[in-house]
C-alpha cells in the first residue's frame, strides 16, 4: 500500500504529503487550480497543531511569518474608531499561537514538499472506486493508487464519489475575502464595521502591504455564479468604505467566496479512500480552527498510515480525531453568534464590554475564562509519536 493520491493542494494536502513522504509513500497530489491558490484572510495555528509544525521543524519558519497584528477597532459608518483593542485580547490568541497569513502557509508546505512529490495543478478527479482506487481524471490517463485521499476542502469532490449523502450543515452565512489597496495605510490594525447582520473586517500586516477585506453576512445559501452581484446587493451603500472596498473586489485576482458551513460525517472513509481538513470536518470559517484541525488530521493520518494497514489505520485515525473534532465543531456554532451581531444594541453592548475590559483589575482572569473555550477544543486531543 504505497502509492497514494492526495486531491487537493491548499492545507491539508500538502501537509498529509509532507507526512507521508518522511513515511516513504509514493504521493501524487492533484489540485484543480491551474496553480497553487494564494490568498484568503490570516489563520491561527494553536494548540495540537502548535506541536505538529513543531514536529515538522517549521514552527521557527512560520514564527518568522507572523502577522504580528497589534490592534482592531470598531469604526463606526463616519470612520470614527470607537474603541480600540489590543489585537491578541480579541482574538484570545495564547503566547504561543501563530497568526500567518493562509497563503503564507500554504506556500510553505508546497515548498516543502515539491521536490518529493508529484504535483499536477489544473486537473481533477472525475471518477473513483473506492474499493479498487481506481481513479479517472478530468485530463490526466485513468490510473490506479492503492490509497485516494480528499484533502479537497469544504465541497469535496472526492467526498461525493466515494461517500455520497448530504454532509454539509450550512450555517446560514456567507463570507467573502479579498486582497485590495491598503488605501486607508493600515499598520498591523484591522478595522471592523459592524451593522445588524453584516460585518466588514480590513487589515493590513504593513504600511506598505496590500490590505485584506472580509465581508461575513447572514444570507440564503444560493449564490453560485453571482457571488460579486449578491456582495453588492448587501453591502453597497452600508456605510463606512464599503463601496470604495466593493469596487477594489471586483478587480482583485484573489477573491474567495463561500458559505459559512460544516461538514458532519459519520465515518472519515470508506474502503482505499480517506478525507482530511475540512473534506472530513469542516468546523466552519467561525471556529478559526479549520487550519489547525487540517495540519492535526495530516499528522495523524499519516502516522497511522505508516503503522498499520489502511482499513486499521483509518479507524484509529476517526477514533483519535473524532472527540477533537466534535469540541471544534461546536466552538464553530458557537462564535458565528458572537462574530456577527443582530441588533444595533448587540453591537454597542459588544463594543462597550470591549472598551472596558482592558481597564478592569481582573482583566487577565476574565479573558482567560472567556477565551478557554477556545484553548480547550485547540487541545482537545492527545497526539501519539510517530516513529
Ligand atoms: C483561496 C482560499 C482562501 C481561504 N481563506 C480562508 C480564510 O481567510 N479564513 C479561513 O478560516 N479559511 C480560509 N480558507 C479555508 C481554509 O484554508 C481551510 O478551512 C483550512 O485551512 C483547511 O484546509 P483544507 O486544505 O482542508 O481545505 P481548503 O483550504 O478548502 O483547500 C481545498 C483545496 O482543494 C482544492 N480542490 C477543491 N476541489 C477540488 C477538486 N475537485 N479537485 C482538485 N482540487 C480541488 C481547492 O482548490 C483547494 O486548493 C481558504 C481556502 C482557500 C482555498
Amino acid at each position: 500500500m504505497r502509492r497514494v493520491l492526495i486531491v487537493g493542494a491548499s492545507i491539508a494536502g500538502p501537509a498529509l504529503a509532507w507526512w507521508l513522504h518522511r513515511y516513504s509513500f509514493e504521493v501524487t497530489v492533484v489540485e484543480r487550480a491551474p496553480a497553487l491558490r494564494q490568498g484568503g484572510y490570516k489563520i491561527d495555528i494553536r494548540g495540537a497543531a502548535l506541536d505538529v509544525v513543531e514536529r515538522m521543524g517549521l514552527k521557527d519558519r512560520l514564527t518568522g511569518l507572523e502577522t504580528d497584528m497589534r490592534f482592531m477597532s470598531f469604526v463606526n459608518s463616519a470612520g470614527r474608531r470607537l474603541v480600540d483593542v489590543r489585537a491578541d485580547l480579541f482574538m484570545g490568541r495564547g503566547e504561543a499561537d501563530l497568526e500567518v497569513m493562509r497563503g503564507d502557509l500554504s506556500q510553505l508546505l508546497y515548498d516543502e514538499t515539491r521536490a518529493t512529490v508529484d504535483y499536477r495543478f489544473g486537473d481533477t478527479i472525475v471518477e473513483l472506486d473506492p474499493a479498487t482506487g481506481a481513479v479517472s481524471f478530468e485530463h490526466a490517463e485513468p490510473e490506479t493508487f492503492d490509497l485516494v485521499i480528499g484533502a479537497d476542502g469544504l465541497h469535496s469532490t472526492v467526498r461525493r464519489l466515494a461517500f455520497g449523502g448530504d454532509v454539509v450543515h450550512d450555517l446560514d452565512h456567507l463570507v467573502a475575502i479579498a486582497t485590495v489597496p491598503n488605501h486607508l495605510e493600515l499598520d498591523r490594525w484591522e478595522l471592523i464595521y459592524s451593522v445588524p447582520g453584516r460585518t466588514v473586517n480590513l487589515y493590513s500586516t504593513g504600511r506598505s502591504a496590500d490590505a485584506k477585506v472580509l465581508f461575513l453576512f447572514g444570507a440564503d445559501q444560493k449564490y453560485a455564479g453571482r457571488e460579486l452581484e449578491i456582495l453588492n446587493t448587501t453591502f453597497r451603500g452600508a456605510g463606512w468604505e464599503t463601496d470604495r472596498l466593493l469596487d477594489a473586489v471586483a478587480v482583485s485576482d484573489d477573491f474567495y467566496f463561500d458559505t459559512v458551513s460544516q461538514v458532519h460525517l459519520d465515518r472519515y472513509a470508506v474502503d482505499r479512500v480517506g478525507l482530511v481538513g475540512d473534506a472530513a470536518y469542516c468546523p466552519s470559517f467561525a471556529s478559526g480552527q479549520g487550519t489547525s484541525l487540517a495540519l492535526v488530521g495530516a499528522y495523524v493520518l499519516a502516522g497511522e498510515l505508516s503503522r498499520s494497514e489502511p482499513a486499521h489505520a483509518f479507524a484509529t485515525y476517526e477514533q483519535l480525531m473524532r472527540p477533537y473534532v466534535e469540541r471544534n465543531l461546536k466552538l464553530g456554532r458557537d462564535n458565528l453568534g458572537r462574530m456577527i451581531s443582530k441588533s444595533p444594541l448587540q453591537s454597542w453592548v459588544g463594543a462597550m464590554v470591549l472598551r472596558v475590559l482592558p481597564k478592569l483589575p481582573m482583566k487577565d482572569a476574565l479573558v482567560a475564562k472567556m477565551t478557554q473555550p477556545i484553548h480547550d477544543a485547540a487541545r482537545a486531543i492527545e497526539l501519539p509519536v510517530y516513529s
